[in-house]
């Protein structure tokens, strides 16, 4: 794997099986990468999923082991049923992630099977007469085999789309259409893509529903264009900082990231209270109150938009100027995706974090990610009583520098380079159409 996909946490927490989880160990693997951490919960829980991994993040266990898990907690596939379909788009990739399903599988009384042309037909359809759990195929195989009434969807719980990006260049849409058509309308969607250009949007939004988002390619994570510091600050004075900085320095369209989805909501109160228009999203909001709020921060009604991490993957916002994390992240790879959201398309921008002492260590998985110590600075007034220790990556302690004292009663510093369009330009969309 990857660096930056480098395992993270701890897969007997993700909530596996003592089956899944002693295949596992016999693969080696201590600890889940950073796609199998978040979509694992996530296809457990029976949501649909939109990820942005390449080969080398762990993606096919990402999908495969909690895949297993769902489907060993049902029945048995009947003659010719498939009850897990696994799309790829080449003959060595299935064959690959056929393995991996055996391999991850071999504690599971689960049948699994793959079919790719290019070999005998007549074995493919004997297996499939018995029915298999687990089918992974290539698009014109499989509608071969369709076709001949081979095999039968009518029991199908979960579609996998893997590679989804390499399915469209090569020319599978048709394929892949027909296929769809051929399902049953309830069911799980997992899509992988290695990049998720407009068609592959245009795709997703007729496959997948309320996708949970994921993307392990950090967009930003090298940009220079993105200026990224902290203030050391004591966590029960976070509220009034951030609230100072954005009178202070005039941010008019900020994204603010807090942990907690009532961390978002209480930050939110706190903001409106000190006359700053302020909108939460969140899991627990509705997708009206949510398209609202993000229409509102667009448009320029609202001025603080307070989100979650899982919220905001669903948003994409363009050229954002200012970006604030509130608490930090526990898993690292998700504050490379927050400041992500600023600095896009050579435009500069800001990422603000208000890190109190007992936010150490997520600090310091942070830098070693991004592998650089963050700059810190002291705002006047809010200097912590709780020091915050020199975190482990950085081998000299950062640079502390007083940040300019703030300027009262509105008066605006002049506009950051790159960062002087017209409030509201931002170009706010939704990723997927779904949420
Ligand atoms: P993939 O991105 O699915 O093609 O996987 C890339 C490689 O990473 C494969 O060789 C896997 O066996 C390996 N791998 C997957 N998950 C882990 C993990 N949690 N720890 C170490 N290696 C892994």
């Amino acid at each position: 794997m990857t660096d930056q996909n480098k395992p993270v946490g701890d897969f007997a927490a993700l909530g596996l099986s003592d089956s899944i989880l002693s295949a596992v160990a016999k693969q080696g693997y201590s600890e889940p990468s950073a796609i199998q951490q978040q979509a694992i919960p996530a296809v457990l829980a029976g949501r649909d999923l939109m990820a942005a991994a390449a080969t080398g993040t762990g993606k096919t266990a990402g999908f495969t082991l909690p895949l297993l898990q769902r489907l060993n907690q049902g029945r048995r596939a009947g003659s010719r049923q498939v009850r897990a379909l696994v799309l790829t788009p080449t003959r060595e990739l299935a064959a690959q992630v056929a393995e991996s399903v055996e391999v991850y599988g071999q504690h599971l009384p689960l049948r699994s099977s793959v079919v790719f042309g290019g070999v005998k037909i007549n074995p493919q359809i004997a297996r499939l007469k018995e029915g298999v759990d687990v089918l992974v195929a290539t698009p014109g195989r499989l509608l071969d085999l369709y076709n001949q009434k081979a095999v039968s969807f009518d029991h199908l719980e979960i579609l996998v789309l893997d590679e989804a990006d390499r399915m469209l260049d090569m020319g599978f849409i048709h394929d892949i259409r027909r296929i769809l058509k051929a399902l049953p309308k309830q069911r799980q969607n997992l899509m992988f893509s290695a990049t998720f250009s407009d068609d592959i949007r245009k795709l997703a939004r007729t496959i997948v529903h309320d996708p949970v988002e994921i993307s392990v390619t950090p967009r930003n994570a090298a940009s220079t264009a993105v200026e990224q510091w902290l203030c050391p600050v004591d966590k029960k004075q976070k509220s009034a900082l951030l609230s100072q900085l954005i009178h202070d320095n005039g941010w008019d369209q900020v994204l603010i990231f807090t942990r907690t989805k009532h961390g978002a909501n209480r930050l939110t109160k706190y903001l409106e209270n000190d006359n700053i228009r302020a909108a939460a999203i969140h899991g627990n909001k509705s997708q009206g109150a949510r398209t609202r709020a993000l229409a509102d921060f667009k448009s320029g009604g609202v001025r603080a938009l307070v989100a979650t991490d899982i919220a905001a993957r669903g948003i994409d916002i363009d050229q954002l100027p200012q970006v604030v994390n509130f608490d930090l992240p526990n898993v690292p790879e998700d504050y490379v995706h927050r400041i992500g959201r600023t600095g896009r398309a050579g435009a500069t921008g800001q990422a603000v974090s208000l890190v109190s002492a007992d936010e150490i260590k997520q600090l310091s998985d942070i830098e070693k990610l991004i592998k650089k110590p963050l700059q810190r600075k002291l705002v006047d007034g809010f200097e912590p009583e709780h020091d915050l220790p020199i975190s482990a990556p950085s081998k000299k302690p950062a640079s502390i520098r007083k940040a300019k004292p703030p300027r009262r009663n509105g008066g605006q510093r002049p506009p950051q380079k790159g960062n002087n369009r017209r409030r509201g330009a931002a170009d706010t969309r939704q990723r997927s159409g779904n949420r």
